[in-house]
């Protein structure tokens, strides 16, 4: 056995993990750089490289307008399929589409009209802002006495179930939350939740923007009724990659799309002066879908799928796992605080360490003017060091390398020298 605190042992992990392989298979310019922020952006796998050099030269280059019959068409409903398998929905359930926040407007706009008489949208002071302002906006917008209720995390973690029940009432139309919430990776039982919301009649919402990729989702079994979700994080399709949303078939003729546009008429190409809505998820479409990127989308997904779901859970749970074990050894003393849910089954696959010098030391890692490892995470007001882990290409040595130099830059005080004030995007 060796020490569990010593890049041998890290190597040991390394040779032991049965999805080892699929690293080769990203672009890793620099192989040096440990890149922890997966869970924001996705690195570009090589066979997206190629599959939009075909889709730019050929489909767009050589076929033009032909194409549209040639594949393009379908693409949005093709690949919502695929991610169907990632997320434990029916094929016809799921469809790429916008971004996450417009498929939230869509969907919470659907669920409060079909609940028209209730008043209250639940969600939690956890969740990802651009939802809350989305649902803030649907308040305004329908007027009347609706209120936007927040379910108050006791600790900025995780969530009090039971302050949940107590709150939840038959004025509630809409649950939505984050599955896994984007700060402090707290994940929810979506089974518990949705059911809770359903005893109260309450439709439920679920963002799996944390979760899709990184942790087993069965929105069927656990008979959700919409969801939506991001595709550049764990899915690595890339910068601004479209999302896709799910709805449940029971829901899917009962429900409006408030913005319809011709992508999700019955038949676009026929210019009919009056709109008919599509059958299906497809009516949840709105104008003509960024071909190109959704391209992009497509290795990705077949590498998850490959992957498999089981497996890529596994591995974060153990690199987690790791992570924790190699914190609470180094960085505890050093004035951190573990900013995750310590019970590997309340988190998603991103471990999030608070310091009050969260900022400066965030500055350190990435700087290779340190000296070291350079390290990339991200920052998450107030004092989140966020580090992201990619089942598919984070190693158990850049995990160590990571923590050890997390421990160097405060022997060293060597954050002392960034200034505090903040960039743009953290
Ligand atoms: C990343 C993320 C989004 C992204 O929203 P976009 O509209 O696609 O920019 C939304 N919600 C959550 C919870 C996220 O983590």
């Amino acid at each position: 056995m060796t020490d569990l605190y010593t890049i041998q042992h890290a190597r040991m992990l390394d040779q032991d993990d049965p999805l080892k392989h699929f690293r080769q298979r990203f672009v890793i310019k620099d192989p040096s750089i440990i890149y922890l922020d997966g869970n924001s952006l996705g690195r570009l796998p090589q066979k997206t490289v190629d599959h939009m050099e075909i889709a730019i030269t050929e489909q767009w280059g050589d076929r033009l307008i032909r194409s549209w019959n040639e594949g393009w068409y379908l693409q949005s409903s093709r690949l919502g399929k695929k991610i169907a398998q990632i997320i434990g929905a029916h094929p016809d359930e799921v469809i790429v589409s916008d971004s996450t926040s417009v498929n939230l407007y869509k969907l919470a706009y659907g669920a409060l009209k079909l609940k028209e008489e209730r008043t209250e949208i639940l969600s939690d002071d956890m969740n990802f802002p651009s939802d809350l302002y989305i649902l803030q906006g649907l308040v305004k917008q329908f007027g009347g006495n609706r209120t936007l209720r927040l379910l108050k995390s006791p600790d900025g973690i995780s969530s009090d179930m039971t302050e949940f029940v107590r709150i939840i009432s038959q004025r509630t139309a809409l649950v939505t939350l984050s599955h896994v919430a984007y700060k402090s990776s707290y994940m929810y039982d979506m089974e518990r939740v949705t059911e809770l919301a359903h005893m109260h009649d309450a439709l439920v919402l679920w963002d799996l923007s944390h979760s899709v990729g990184a942790v087993p989702v069965s929105l069927n079994r656990a008979n959700v009724d919409m969801a939506i979700g991001c595709t550049y994080k764990y899915l690595n399709g890339g910068p601004g990659s479209p999302a896709f949303l799910y709805v449940k078939r029971e829901l899917q003729e009962r429900m409006v799309n408030p913005i319809q546009g011709w992508f999700g008429e019955q038949n676009p190409f026929e210019f009919k002066l009056n709109y008919r809505e599509s059958e299906g998820i497809r009516k949840f479409l709105t104008g003509t879908p960024p071909v190109i990127s959704i391209s992009g989308l497509e290795p990705a997904l077949d590498m998850v799928l490959e992957a498999g779901i089981g497996s890529l859970r596994q591995k974060s749970v153990a690199q987690g796992e790791y992570l924790l074990s190699l914190a609470r050894q180094w960085l505890v003393k050093q004035g951190f605080r573990i900013g995750s849910p310590e019970l590997s089954e309340k988190r998603g696959s991103h471990i999030a360490l608070k310091h009050a010098e969260g900022y400066r030391i965030c500055k350190a890692l990435t700087d290779p003017e340190t000296g070291g490892s350079v390290v990339i995470p991200d920052f998450r007001e107030p004092n989140n060091i966020r580090l992201g882990i990619t089942p598919l290409y984070t190693t158990y040595e850049e995990i160590f390398l990571a923590v050890e130099q997390m421990k160097e830059i405060m022997d060293k005080k060597t954050y002392m020298k960034y200034p505090g004030s903040r960039d743009h995007v953290t």
